[in-house]
Parts: structure tokens; sequence; C-alpha cells
């Protein structure tokens, strides 16, 4: 089975705007506002794709671009006028920063109330303790393809290949809360490929072109392919050989068009609770 991430994004993302015209009925419309700072043509594609998908769900959209030279003090103050602001429910700050900011200093300033990526270590602890809280979107995202599949992680053996903070830990925590026995494999793991042969789910969130070969896959197996990767002719790839690894796994994602559109549904689902909550 090929788990269709644009089917189930689509799915989410109607959910969440029947639920904005409900909230924009009793006149309160949800708002994610997204910082960007400096010109990374690659962040740019993000926050425009961050911003449409709010715009076609009904929600208010606003950016703040700033210079690339602007200092933290400043960027600090935009984000305490945020915080404050009432028609911000949601605000993410489009990373990385340029090198004079300090990036975790600025995520940590934004209110966990605000938090719409779920870093904020208040809202990382609600993770691991199993407490509400808005999740990261990446993991959030593979969850909820999980469930549309059918899968139920309860009992089974999973791996998360990848420690990040923004993937691989929250995804650990997120398939230990449903009650999977889970490893996290990473760049000192021996045995890579052994520790996949053992998985009955396989996250691989890695950033290395087809690093996990199919061969490696535990027939019968779940596989959600985090990796985006750029291959020499322009083309987007994953983290695992997807082409062999199809034949062995029970149901499989593919990239494009798996994990990565739930990443921005997922962030509309965030929003929305975040509005809620406010409200
Ligand atoms: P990071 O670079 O932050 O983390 C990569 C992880 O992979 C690290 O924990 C690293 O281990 C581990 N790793 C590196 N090499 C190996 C190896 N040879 N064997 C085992 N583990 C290894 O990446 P991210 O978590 O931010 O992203 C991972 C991938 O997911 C990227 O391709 C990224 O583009 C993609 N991504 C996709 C998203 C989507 O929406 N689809 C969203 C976010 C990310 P160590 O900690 O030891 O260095």
């Amino acid at each position: 089975m090929i788990i269709d991430g644009k089917q189930v994004a689509a799915k989410v993302r109607a959910e969440v705007a029947d639920l904005v015209r409900e909230m924009t009925r009793q006149g309160l419309v949800p708002g994610l506002t997204v910082v960007r700072v400096g010109d990374d043509p690659a962040s740019a594609v993000y926050v425009r794709g961050k911003r449409k998908a709010c715009e076609e769900v009904g929600m208010r959209s606003v950016e703040h671009h700033l210079p690339a030279t602007v200092g933290e003090a400043e960027l600090l103050g935009l984000i305490a006028r945020l915080n404050a602001d009432p028609e911000t429910h949601g605000i993410l700050v489009q990373l990385p920063l340029p090198k004079q900011i300090d990036e975790s200093k600025v995520l940590d300033a934004i209110s966990p109330a605000k938090d719409a990526d779920g870093f904020h270590p208040v809202n990382v602890g609600a993770l691991w303790l199993g407490k509400p809280a808005p999740r990261p979107c990446t993991p959030a995202g593979v969850m909820r393809l999980l469930d549309e599949a059918g899968v139920d992680p309860k009992g089974k053996r999973a791996l998360v290949i990848g420690r990040s903070h923004i993937v691989g830990k929250p995804m650990a925590a997120m398939l230990l809360d449903r009650h999977a026995t889970v490893t996290v494999a990473h760049s000192r793991t021996e045995d890579l490929a052994g520790e996949v042969g053992r998985a009955d789910i396989l996250v691989a969130a890695i950033g290395k072109a087809e690093m996990v070969k199919g061969a490696w896959v535990k027939p019968g197996a779940v596989v959600i392919d985090v990796g985006m990767n750029r291959k020499a002719d322009g083309k987007l790839c994953g983290d695992v050989e997807f082409v062999e690894a199809e034949k062995r796994a029970g149901a499989i994602t593919p990239v494009p068009g798996g994990v990565g559109p739930m990443t921005i549904a997922m962030l509309l689902v965030n929003t929305l609770a975040l509005a809620r909550r406010a409200r």
C-alpha cells in the first residue's frame, strides 16, 4: 500500500476549513503570523506555502519580513509584540536565522500559548509528559498518516532514524505515547541494517538520499520516509531506497507526496487549536 500524504493532507485541511468557518461565524478568525529574516530562497518558498495554506482554509495570515542584518533585540521586540497581540494566535519563526541571532533564544521567547511549531521547551516538556500542547508538525503528520492507514503502533517495534528536535525526538515521544516499543537510531548507531530489519514501523528522518536500503526492510513493515533530498538530476527523493523497499514493505510513503504535505496541514491544525484555546 502506498500511503498518500497528499490525499490525507487534503482531508485534514478540509476539516480545518470547516472549523475555521464555524469560528469565524462566531467572530474569531484564527491567525498565524510568520516571521522571516533575510532572503534565504528556500525559506521564502516555505513561508509562501504556509501563508497560502492559511488563506485557503480561511485563516488570517500575516508575514513580518525583516532584513538579514536585523539585531537580536529588535527581533525579540517583535516577538514580544506578537505575544501581546490578541489577533495573533500562532507565531512561527522560519528557520534558519542569520548567524548574529541566537536561534534558541528567539524560539524560547515565543509564548508557549502561541507556539505554532511546538518547539518551545514548555511544549516539548508537555509532549513528553503526555499533556495537551501544540505538537511539532512533521511527526504529528506522521502519526496522522499512520492512523489513516489503519496502523496501530501499540506493541509494535518502531525504529526512528534521526534524533533532531524537530523530527526524530518528538517522533519517538509520539510513538511511545501510542505504546510502540521505540528505538532511536542516529549517526553513531552500530548495525543500522540490523535495527531496520527488526522494525515493524520504520520512520527515516536522516537527510541522506536513499541511505536506507530496501533489502534491510522487514517484510510487511510500515515505512515512513521523512527525508527530502535533492538528487543530482534535480529530482526529490527520500532517505529510503523506495523502489526496493516498496517490494518488501506492507505500506510505504512516497517522496514527494508522503510526509511533506502533512507538515503544513498540521501547522493549520496547531494554529486552530491555539486560537480555540485563546478563546
Ligand atoms: P537533522 O540533520 O537535524 O538530523 C538528521 C539526523 O539523522 C541526526 O540525528 C543524525 O544523527 C542522523 N543521521 C545522520 N547520518 C546518519 C547515519 N549515517 N545513520 C543514522 N543516522 C544518521 O535533520 P532533520 O531531522 O531536520 O531532517 C531529516 C530529514 O527530514 C531531512 O531530509 C529533511 O529535509 C527532512 N524533513 C522533512 C520535512 C517534511 O516536511 N517532509 C520536515 C522536516 C525535515 P546525529 O544526531 O548523530 O548527528
